[in-house]
């Protein structure tokens, strides 16, 4: 399967590390959009398809919560799966993010095979 994946992080560090773990994973990677915000991911995907989105929680302007709200009210967006990593490592927090729609949650920092089972999973659900 040739994934089209979008990072959601408002740090630019973070989101190339996030890319490069994904790349050495082996996953099949033919496009990754970074995205430094909510609003920004919500922009970009109503103009281009996604296969998985990965997304940070705290950002400035929409933060990750707020985007799982928006995904799941949008008709076109609603089946897109979420991968949320944070460095919230609390349990009340990823009950939350996976109440509001997310298939994943991968607490910073992680380690590439965490990433790479949280993705297949996520994908799995969707992809059969
Ligand atoms: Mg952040």
């Amino acid at each position: 399967m040739s994934l089209r994946i979008m990072i959601v992080d408002d740090s630019p560090a973070m989101r190339s590390f996030i890319g490069r773990i994904i790349q050495l994973s082996g996953l099949d990677v033919v496009s990754c959009v970074h995205a430094s915000n909510g609003m920004e991911a919500l922009t970009l995907l109503r103009k281009q398809r996604v296969d998985i989105v990965l997304s940070d929680i705290n950002m400035p302007i929409m933060d990750g919560e707020q985007l799982l709200r928006e995904l799941a009210n949008d008709a076109e967006l609603t089946s897109v799966p979420v991968v949320v990593v944070s460095t919230d490592s609390t349990d009340s927090r990823r009950t939350r993010m996976l109440e509001l729609g997310a298939k994943g949650y991968v607490r910073k920092p992680f380690a590439p095979e965490t990433l790479r089972y949280e993705l297949e999973m996520a994908l799995g659900e969707t992809h059969g």
